[in-house]
């Protein structure tokens, strides 16, 4: 069999997406071995096509073999596979659609930035009642399963992306999807001489804490687990070691946290599959890095020998 390569090409590897597929050789049959089409099982006489290293009798024959994109539905000699689920497919017209944040399918932009399809929006945990008992049931599910809680009354509440970023003080990372406050409130007594004015003794005692976690509203069911359980981490970390001030441990810590409770409660569902996957590739040093970070230190097959690792590294942390 005599190959020919008529077309080769490096591709630009996407931000977000890979190649998969390569382009189709030709090939010739001249004389001796029969060649059969993969597809059609056809004896092949004369020209043929070869892609990934077998032959085909038609350009029919090939395509039927090729991947089939996941937006427009059309076989493909070049297509993309997104990065974080092998799954989805796309052509070079449909790779450069907006794709959603949180599944990769085709959706369109809002006005904050980010990119939602049509059934993550149709599944979004908009409802503040449906959120409260989520959030109800997610923190005593944490408690359940990783014995990781407090007894603080946290105020729960989903926000707009522009809440958060004012409640926050500052514009707000496209990427983040909550945050936990703990505010404390402060009585400093003093006492001092009348006569001469100087100051005898100063005392600063706690007087009230608040307690917070504010969630985006437009997130689906998935990622709204991942994000309370994230910012409940924070909640239990202000309890037994708020002297950790490494932003890399204390987001690292929550990532892994997360991880592994999806990991342990998410059984075989394919998105908080992907949450995982996007975990452990993410590149940011803080959240990504703190995370292999933690990984690296508590990481095991199992979720709970993870979280026993974890606590014993922690300082504080039952
Ligand atoms: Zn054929
Ligand atoms: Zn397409
Ligand atoms: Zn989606
Ligand atoms: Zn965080």
């Amino acid at each position: 069999m005599v190959g020919r390569v008529y077309f080769s090409a490096i591709f630009p590897v996407l931000v977000l997406f890979s190649v998969l597929t390569g382009f189709p050789l030709q090939g010739e049959r001249r004389s001796g071995n029969a060649v059969f089409c993969t597809a059609c099982s056809r004896r092949i006489s004369g020209r043929y096509l070869i892609l990934q290293g077998k032959p085909y009798c038609s350009r029919k024959c090939m395509e039927s073999a090729l991947p089939k994109c996941s937006v427009c539905g059309k076989p493909s000699e070049k297509t993309w596979v997104a990065q974080d689920d092998p799954r989805k497919v796309f052509c070079e017209r449909c790779r450069d659609l907006p794709k959603c944040d949180y599944c990769g399918n085709v959706g369109r932009r809002r006005s904050d930035g980010t990119v939602i399809c049509d059934s993550c929006e149709r599944e979004a945990v908009s409802d503040p009642s449906q959120a409260q008992a989520i959030f109800r049931e997610l923190r005593s599910e944490l408690r359940s399963v990783f014995d990781i809680g407090t007894n603080h009354r946290i105020r729960f509440s989903i926000v707009t992306p522009s809440e958060l970023a004012r409640i926050k003080k500052s514009p707000l990372d496209p990427r983040q999807k909550g945050l936990f406050q703990h505010e404390k409130q402060m009585r400093t007594e003093q006492t001092y001489n009348k006569r001469t004015g100087r100051t005898i003794s100063r005392k600063t005692s706690v007087v009230g804490e608040k307690f917070s976690i504010f969630v985006l509203g437009n997130l689906p069911p998935p990622e709204f687990r991942h994000a309370v359980i994230h910012e409940l981490t924070h909640d239990w970390m202000s309890e037994y070691c708020p002297q950790i001030k490494d932003p890399a441990v204390r987001e690292g810590t929550c990532e892994f946290v997360a991880w592994c409770f999806l990991r342990k409660t998410g059984g075989r569902d394919p998105a908080m599959q992907a949450i995982c996957r996007r975990l452990e590739n993410n590149q940011d040093p803080v959240y990504g890095g703190g995370f292999r970070k933690m990984r690296k230190i508590a990481g095991s097959s199992s979720p709970d020998q993870s979280i026993a690792r974890l606590k014993s590294f922690l300082p504080g942390a039952r």
